[in-house]
């Protein structure tokens, strides 16, 4: 869940343990169905990863060249970190040319969807994709009108989080070593993780293993040390066992708190694993931790990693729990970062009841396009 200002967090605790934080003003959305080609094999990805990032990399230039004051208009942020974007900016344009040279080792021939141009660097992606963009055969161009939209408004979202970093603190930038976004992977590789949870028996936490059972599939579930505990309470050790079976369990605090300024931020880490370990329910060698909104200090990530464990964030934010987008936009958008990042971490909530719709189809994409699903216990 996505937090936008601190003072927020109070008003989220007063609504439910639960509750949405507030998070974009408008969430970017996709449409799959305007890309005019078939994504079956692993040239197809290719083919769209391309056009994808030299999307991106235009709506890229498009933000990149704005003063402190543009920005925080542009971005709803009082105070912007400059040094936060400076440094977003850099990390991304250089994945961007990583991403692209990835998927360029398919072009046969410079004639190619996005094949054309010098060897993509960080210094000239946004360049490339200003040229892509107005190269585009007439095929694509409905494609590139909702691409140009998406990746205007996905750019935005990232920005907001880097102009706020580290105040809060955020998935967007590392803080400290031995802080996993799974930006850094090899190519193709992704995970999934699903937070908040358990549900009471019964609910999405139980329909989502049934999915994952049928597809053998599995991720981590980072779950709050209060919701386990009062599932545990009404049923038994045994069933949360049989639960989360193939399944990994990391902690998300034991309440849906901001951990940054948090000052029993160990009790909580250490109430919550505790709890975790207990219940035999642990399915990597250290309990991992993943802050709720992504909110951590440094202090808490060092801790975490003398003793061998670590911080994991993510990279692809699915925005399942936010009402302003739908389980299908919310799925294709899925893809579009999917394609865009070529690896990651994929973040849901399993308290939320898109994830049904999305999984499915996600696991079909990705089969198709010959991406891998990392186990969860190899972290
Ligand atoms: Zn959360």
């Amino acid at each position: 869940m996505r937090l936008a200002i601190p003072f927020l967090v109070a008003s989220v605790l007063v609504a439910g343990p639960v509750a949405h934080a507030a998070g974009p003003k408008e969430v970017a959305s996709a449409d799959r169905s305007l890309w005019p080609d078939p994504i079956r094999t692993p040239k197809d990805f290719d083919r769209a990863s391309r056009a994808e990032n030299l999307a991106f990399a235009r709506a890229l230039g498009e933000l990149e060249g704005s003063d402190a004051a543009t920005l925080s208009t542009l971005l709803g942020v009082k105070q912007v970190h400059e040094d936060s974007v400076r440094r977003w900016l850099g990390e991304v344009k250089g994945r961007v040319a990583e991403n692209l040279k990835a998927a360029r080792v398919a072009c046969a021939a410079p004639s190619e969807l996005g094949c054309a141009g010098a060897a993509p660097t960080a210094a000239n992606v946004v360049s490339l994709g200003q040229a892509f963009a107005e190269d585009v055969p007439a095929s694509h161009q409905a494609w590139l009108e909702m691409a140009t939209r998406f990746y205007g408004l996905y750019a935005k979202e990232q920005l907001r989080l880097a102009a706020l970093f580290p105040g809060p603190t955020s998935e967007i930038l590392t803080l400290a070593p031995g802080e996993v976004t799974g930006s850094d992977w090899p190519d193709r590789q992704f995970l999934l993780t699903f937070d908040d949870g358990p549900t009471p028996a019964g609910g999405g936490t139980d329909r989502l293993m049934a999915i994952l059972k049928a597809r053998k599939a599995n991720g981590i579930f980072f779950v709050l040390g209060d919701s386990l505990k009062a599932r545990q309470t009404k049923t038994s050790a045994e069933s949360l066992q049989a639960l989360y079976q193939g399944q990994c369990v990391g902690s998300h605090g034991q309440t849906h708190t901001s951990h940054q300024k948090l000052a029993t931020w160990k009790d909580s880490l250490e109430g919550s694993r505790g709890l975790i370990a207990s219940l035999g329910i642990q399915g990597n060698a250290k309990v991992l931790f993943r802050p709720p909104y992504g909110q951590r200090s440094e202090e808490l990530t060092t801790f975490l990693k003398g003793e061998g464990a670590s911080v994991v964030l993510w990279n692809i934010d699915s925005q399942d729990w936010n009402a302003k987008i739908a389980p299908a936009p919310m799925t294709d958008r899925l893809v579009s970062l999917m394609l865009l990042w070529r690896r990651g971490i994929v973040l849901f909530h399993d308290v939320h009841d898109k994830v049904h719709v999305a999984l499915p189809q996600l696991l079909d994409f990705a089969s198709a396009a010959g991406l891998q699903w990392r186990d969860c216990k190899s972290l």
